[in-house]
This record gives structure tokens, sequence and C-alpha cells, in this order.
């Protein structure tokens, strides 16, 4: 619109100008150098006005390289989504069979699992172009904004296969659940039209006969998302990409070692088995924590002391340089050797590190290999581990007669277990039902556990009482001992 006029008035007075009998030549000469101007800025100003969408989308990405064989673990995942991308590929049968065409697949699953590595491994199976955003992406202070980048998402999906001669193309949404949850009560109304926008553009997904789109999305709570996502014909295929056990820890570290040089003595089922509960992000991260240790020691490789630094930095948090006074560090000391004792009397050969040097938010920590992945556990396994928790502030008891404030997220994990014991039918209570049972007992009931298994830790300490102080000294002067040589310590001072 501002176009035309602009050029109409700026003829209009360059005639008045020659009427007048001004010289032109200058000015349009200007005039060339601004028009030259505005046509370079044009195309920036007008990515900069559809942000984040535009650049994801004509990011290098647009065609990704990423293959399947580059995700670890997650077989499963990887198998149902193969299955369900059969779809894309094999439209002609799937259409002679009067199937309905597969408009969204919906990726669930805690962060970092490669939920994003598969959308785009399933762009490169199918032969698609890429465009990918954020739910938070779309929430704007302005009424009408998402849905106008819904819109332009799906249209830049379709212009991109165009340019690239595609017939497919994957629309990738992570975080859906921002722009896709339950619009119950107080709902928001911006929330409101995005989230129809996607919808409608999901109903009328087959518009265009020379481009089949497919929507994949990603959340880690897909509980709360409204059902109308979750409807037939909209998001009706879930895939659950969870935490990778074992097998796919020593995967995903293998993967992302094949460009690092790692020294013979790095074990990397070892380090699969001790680093439990990790996602697929943060192994990548140990990896790349590991090889950055190495290079500002200048070693050639990467060894199993680097690895070693990088679990605890990812698990833990960098290392501070908050200094403590000679009396406090002991006291750490105490607190972490009595955690140390009791874990490896639960379980013979859980520790692998105990450290007396701040990291994160604590002040030492002793890091225990959790041995199999577990998901069932026994009376006898939850009492162990809030011994385990328990025995810090019990051996502080110990040495001084009193505890202190570092003791403060031992009692919450050493409460969780507790609480565990009670609603699972494994206490005095016997079988409950923990929301009906009257709050104070259940409350005498997990105080009465934490305690009598903190006097048995506290009296198991002080059976021990030579050794500890024996240990303590050692650790003291060491501040640093890897697993195994804790437990040679320990054996010799048995
Ligand atoms: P999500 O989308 O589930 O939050 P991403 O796919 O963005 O996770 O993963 C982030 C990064 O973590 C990836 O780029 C990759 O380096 C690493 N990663 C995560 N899961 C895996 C996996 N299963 N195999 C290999 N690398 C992984």
């Amino acid at each position: 619109m501002i176009k035309p006029v602009f050029i109409g008035s700026g003829i209009a007075a360059l005639l008045f100008l020659l009427y007048l009998g001004f010289d032109p030549v200058p000015l349009v000469l200007l005039a060339g150098v601004v028009a030259a101007v505005l046509f370079l800025a044009g195309p920036r100003v007008a990515q900069q006005r559809t942000g984040k969408l535009r650049k994801n989308g004509k990011s290098a990405d647009s065609i990704p390289t990423v293959d399947f064989a580059e995700i670890g673990g997650q077989e499963r995942a990887k198998q149902e989504l193969i299955e369900a991308l059969d779809f894309l590929i094999h439209h002609d049968r799937i259409a002679d069979y009067g199937i309905r065409p597969l408009k969204g697949i919906l990726l669930t699953g805690p962060p970092g699992t490669g939920k994003t590595l598969m959308a785009k491994a399933a762009a490169h199976h199918t032969d698609s172009v890429f465009v990918s955003a954020s739910g938070s992406e779309f929430v704007e202070m302005y009424v009408g904004v998402g849905a106008q980048r819904i819109r332009d998402l799906f249209r830049q999906a379709r212009t991109l296969a165009r340019k690239h001669r595609k017939t497919n193309a994957i629309v990738f949404i992570d975080e859906i659940d921002v722009i896709g949850g339950k619009r119950e009560g107080t709902s928001h109304r911006e929330y409101d039209q995005t989230l129809n926008q996607l919808l409608t553009e999901m109903d009328g997904i087959n518009v265009d006969p020379d481009v089949r789109l497919l929507v994949m999305a990603a959340t880690n709570r897909k509980d709360m998302l409204d059902p109308a996502l979750l409807r037939p014909g909209r998001f009706d295929r879930h895939i659950s990409v969870d935490l990778p056990d074992k097998k796919g820890r020593l995967q995903v570290l293998r993967l992302h070692t094949r460009n690092k040089p790692l020294s013979p003595e790095v074990d990397l089922e070892k380090i699969a088995a001790e680093t439990f509960g990790f996602s697929g992000a943060q192994l990548e991260s140990v990896t790349n924590e590991a090889a950055i240790y190495a290079l500002r020691e200048e070693k050639s490789e990467i060894g199993p002391e680097h690895f070693a630094l990088a679990i605890d930095k990812v698990m833990m948090g960098e290392q501070t340089d908050r200094e403590a006074s000679r009396e406090e560090k002991e006291r750490v000391a105490v607190h972490e050797l009595g955690h140390a004792i009791v874990a490896e009397r639960v379980r013979s050969g859980s520790v692998s590190r105990v450290v007396l040097s701040p990291r994160g938010q604590a002040l030492g920590y002793v890091r225990q290999h959790p041995g199999e992945d577990r998901h069932l556990y026994t009376r006898d396994v939850l009492e162990g581990q809030i011994r385990i928790c328990l025995a810090g502030a019990a051996a502080e008891e110990m040495v001084y007669g009193s505890r202190s404030t570092g003791a403060k997220n031992d009692y919450e994990q050493a409460i969780r277990y507790a609480r565990a014991l009670v609603e699972t039918g494994m206490s005095r209570l016997g079988i409950i039902d923990p929301g009906l049972i009257d709050s104070r007992e259940y409350h005498d009931e997990i105080r009465a556990i934490l305690a009598e298994i903190y006097d048995r830790t506290l009296e198991d300490l002080k059976a021990i009482r030579p050794m500890f102080d024996h240990l303590l000294m050692r650790l003291l002067e060491e501040e640093e001992l890897s697993g195994d040589d804790f437990r040679k310590l320990l054996t010799k001072c048995a």
C-alpha cells in the first residue's frame, strides 16, 4: 500500500521541480541510492517481522541430515516412529486401502531425550523439508500474533517444499503444551486463538495436493494437553521417548565420543552405569565437558579422570571457589564420610567419588554408583537409602555432638523414601489410601521411621569410631578420593 503512494508522490514532486526549472539529475541519483538501500534491507526487515520462525525454518536445518542411526538407545520409539512414517512414504497404498492419512505424531518424554533429533531424523527418513518452532515462540502480548505465526509456519513449510522440489514436509512444534494446554476455566484468549489456528491448519492439512504435510510435536506434559489436540485426525499417534536405560546410555556415549580422542583406560560401560537417570543431552554434555577438561590440562587423550569431573559437573553444577574455613571443611569431611561409609555398607562397591571441594550448591559430595537400573524398590532397599541419607547428620552428631544445616537436602530425600514406604503399604500402617489417612497419623509414622533408622545409623557409626577417625584424617589430606581408593582404605582399616 505504502510503496505506490510513495512512488506516485515522488514522480509528482519531480515534475513540479522540472516545471520550476530545477536540475533533476542529483535528485534522481539520490532517489536511486535510497531505493537501493531499501531494496537490500527489505528482506531483512520482513524477516525480523516474522521473528524466529523464519530464522529456524530457513536455517540449514530445512533439510536435516540427521539419521536414525545417530540417535542412541530409544529402539522402541525409533521403531514405532519409522512404522508411522510409512504412512507418508507409502501414501498411495494407504489411500488404496482407504486409510485416513496420518496428520500428527506426538512425541512425549522428559527434556533432552532426543525428541527434536527424532523429528529431524523423521524428515531425513521421509525426504521431507523440516520447519520447526517452539510453543513459547507463539506466546505474544498481542492477540492474533500467535495465530499468524502458526499460519506462517505452515505456509513456510509448503513454500520450502516447493523450493526444494520435495513432496513432503514436516512441521515440528516443540513444547506444544505452551499453546495446547487444556482450555478449562481461566483460559487465555491469545492461547485459544493460537491453538484454534493450529487445529484449523491440521484439519485442512491436505489443501495442497503437491505437498504432504506431517505435524510432529513434543511435550513432557501430555496430561496437560487439550483433548481437542489428541482427537483422531490430529495428534492421534503418541510415541514416548523416555530416559535411556544403561544400554541406551552406552550407545549415546559411544555416538558422542566417536570424534574424540579417548584414552584406552576409559570404560564407557562403567560411565553408562554411573550415569543412571541422565538424558541423552546430559550424556552429550558429559562427553563434551570431559573433552574440555582434557584440553585444559593439555592432555592428548581424554582420560577416566576427565569423565569423573564431567559427570560431577553435569550432576552437581560448576565447581565454585567458595573458600571454606578449616573448621567448616572438617565438618563437611565428617558429613560426607558418614554418607560414604554407610553407602558402602548398604551396597558395597557403590561409592564412586568422595569430594570435599564445593560444587553447585553442595560444599562437598559423595557420588554413588547406582548399580543396575532399578524400577522396583523393596523395603530393605528403601531403608538402606534412608540410612545413607541420614548418615551425614549422624556422623556430625557423633563427632561434634550437634548437627548442622548441611543436612537439609538429605532430610528431604530421606522423607521422600519414607513416604514411599508408607504409601506403598510397607510401613506399620499397612496398606493404606494416602488420600484418606489422617495426616497426623501419616506424619507420626514418617517421623517414627526416620527416627528409628537415624538411631540405628548413629549406633553403627559409633561402633566403628576408630576406623572413622582414621579415614577422616586421610580424606582431609587427600580432599578427593575415587571410589576404588576409598574402598582400599576401608579394607585396610577394617
Ligand atoms: P529434546 O527435544 O527431547 O529436548 P533434543 O533432541 O533437543 O532433546 O536433544 C538435545 C541434544 O542431546 C541432541 O542434539 C543430542 O546431542 C543429544 N541427545 C539427546 N538424546 C540423544 C540420543 N538418544 N542419542 C544421541 N544424542 C542425543
